[in-house]
This record gives C-alpha cells, structure tokens and sequence, in this order.
C-alpha cells in the first residue's frame, strides 16, 4: 500500500509511519512541525518507501501518485497546545479533515481519522462505551480540540455516506511514550522531566482524577489494525487500567528515584474527573487489547527522556 500521514512527524504520527513502513508500505508523510518534530522522522529521510511534505494540511494539498489510503493525524493534541494555538486546532479538524477526505474521495483511498477521547467531554458514563455521546462544553478552553474533533467525525461519516468513501474512527485515550516532546505538557512527560530534574511534580487539584494510559506501541498496534480490517463505526482504541493522577506522581517517583515532592497547582477548567475506555469492540472485532502496564511503558517512557538530558530538546519549551 501507498498511504499518506498527516502529522506523520508527530508522537503518534511518527509510531504510525514506521509501522507502515516496517510492514512494507509507502508512506508520504505530510506535517508542518507546529507541534511535530524533525527528529521524530530523521531516521526516515531517505528511505526508499519514504517522502517526505511540509505542508499545513488545513490549506490545499496537492499529493502526486496513487494512493491506498489518507490517515489524519495532524492536530494540537495537548491541553497546553490547543489553548495555545485554538483557531489552528479548529481549522486541522475541520478544514484539515476536510481536505484529507477530499484526498481520499479523489484517490479513492481508505479515510481514517485520528478522534479522541475528548468528545466524550467530562463524561457521565464510566467506562465510555463509543454508543456515549458525550458531555462537552463547546465554549470551554477545550472546545476547540473536542468539537474539532466532533465535527471531524460528524465530516467523516458523511463522506462515507454521500459520497461512499471507506473510512475508519478512532478514539484515542490518553497515550504516552518514546518522542513525546518534553514540554508537551501532558501528565506523563510533565511528570517524568520534572522528577528527572528533581523538581516538584505539578499534581493539578488533589490529584484524584482519573485516566488510564495507554502505551504508544499498543496504541499503534490498534490503529493500524482498525485500519486494516476496522469498520466506519468509531472504535476506543485505548488501555482500559484506570490510575489517579497521583498513583502516576507516586510511580514516576518509585521509577525515577527521584528526590522531587508532590506540589497541588489549579486544576485546568473543565479538566475531565475520569476517562477509561470500554475496549469490549476493539477486543471482539480486531483481537486488540493492550500488553504493555503501566510500570513497564513508564519505564520505557523514563529512559527516553533520559537520553534527552543534556541536549537541546530538554530546553525547547512549547
Ligand atoms: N495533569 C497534572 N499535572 C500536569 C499535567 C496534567 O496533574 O503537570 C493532570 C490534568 O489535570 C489531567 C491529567 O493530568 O487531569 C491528564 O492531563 P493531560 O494534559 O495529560 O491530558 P488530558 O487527559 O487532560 O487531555
């Protein structure tokens, strides 16, 4: 297959090409390093099954060739990005999806959106089973991100329907994991550079709510199944062990060694109180289920950043 990555040098656009490529597949990888970063896909540049677009997909794209299938990854995916950047965050899931399902109606390739836990919003219904239809606010801080990405679904779906494309959702939950940018600042990496510098860990409210973190190499491993033999319905792809915030402060503490104390800042608004995932569709229609606990992707997660100490990266702030 010949498949276009929008995002492809984002965390999980980057994961996503190189499992393409390590099955074979071509890959045209498309971003603009507004979030992404050259170093995700350095070890790509020149590869005979890669090339490589800068380009903003939210303008028009023009991609030569054929192609078997567009997957839209790119977006701000980080509470601290999409409030920093909210109309870009708005246009990449909007315009963005537009544009990339126009790609794939000309292509006639499979369509496959990257979608998020966030439209469940701060849910009422625990696990979230993807039948739940959410509890969103729209003008909240992360409005922009979740109605982005409810309306990216809503465009989806009706391409599928007017105009017959072959598509796919996923819902991702929270992922972590290897490329993650230091100063991503979302809770894993956040918590993982501050106990390496030996410094407080930012435990936002009482650190009661909840997620449930979902290591990267199992998360891809899901979308490129869902992507294969996945149907047009939205599927959970996420892991279902569910920790408080402060379970995962405590860990990266016992991982780390680290000397640094839990330190309470405000909680962001409208910060959801619990997210897990009701993998039960995954697990029955694509044998998927994540392998990799906590303990031991925390783990993995530690010794990448800790080959980032000392490097430019560690001081290159969002
Ligand atoms: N969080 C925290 N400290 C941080 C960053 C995040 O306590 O330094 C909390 C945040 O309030 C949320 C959870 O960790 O309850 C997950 O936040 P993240 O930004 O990783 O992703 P979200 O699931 O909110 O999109």
């Amino acid at each position: 297959m010949r498949v276009l990555i929008t995002g492809a040098a984002g965390f999980l656009g980057s994961h996503l090409t190189d499992r393409f490529i390590a099955d074979g597949h071509s890959v045209v990888g498309l971003d603009n390093f507004i979030t992404g970063h050259p170093d995700n896909i350095a070890h790509l540049i020149g590869h005979d099954r890669f090339t490589f677009i800068r380009h903003n997909i939210s303008e028009f794209t023009y991609v030569a060739g054929e192609l078997d299938g567009v997957l839209h990854f790119a977006s701000p995916a980080s509470p601290i990005d999409y409030l920093k950047l909210p109309i870009q965050t708005l246009k990449v899931g909007s315009l963005g999806t537009h544009n990339a399902l126009g790609i794939a109606l000309a292509k006639k390739a499979r369509f496959f959106l990257a979608s998020t836990s966030e439209v469940y919003g701060d849910p009422l219904v625990h696990p979230q089973p993807e039948t739940y239809w959410g509890n969103v606010n729209p003008v909240g801080p992360r409005g922009v991100y979740d109605e982005a990405k409810r309306f990216a679904e809503a465009l989806t779906m009706a391409y599928h329907r007017s105009h017959g494309v072959d598509t796919r959702i996923v819902r991702i939950f929270n992922t972590y994991g290897p490329r993650m940018r230091p100063f991503d600042g979302r809770v894993v990496s956040n918590f993982i550079v501050q106990a390496l510098a030996n410094a407080p860990i930012t435990m936002y409210g009482d650190g009661s709510q909840t997620r449930s973190f979902c290591y990267v190499s199992d998360e891809v491993e899901g979308i490129y199944r869902l992507f294969m033999k996945g149907d047009a319905q939205p599927t959970n792809i996420g892991n279902p062990v569910e920790f408080t915030v402060r379970q995962l402060a405590e860990l990266v503490i016992e991982l780390t060694g680290a000397s640094s104390a839990i330190v309470s800042r405000p909680l962001p608004e409208d910060d959801p109180k619990v997210r897990k995932p009701d993998i039960t569709k995954a697990r029955t229609t694509l044998g998927w289920e994540p392998s990799v606990d906590l303990r031991e992707g925390v783990k993995r997660t530690i010794e990448f950043f800790r080959g980032l100490v000392g490097t430019p990266r560690m001081q290159e702030r969002a």
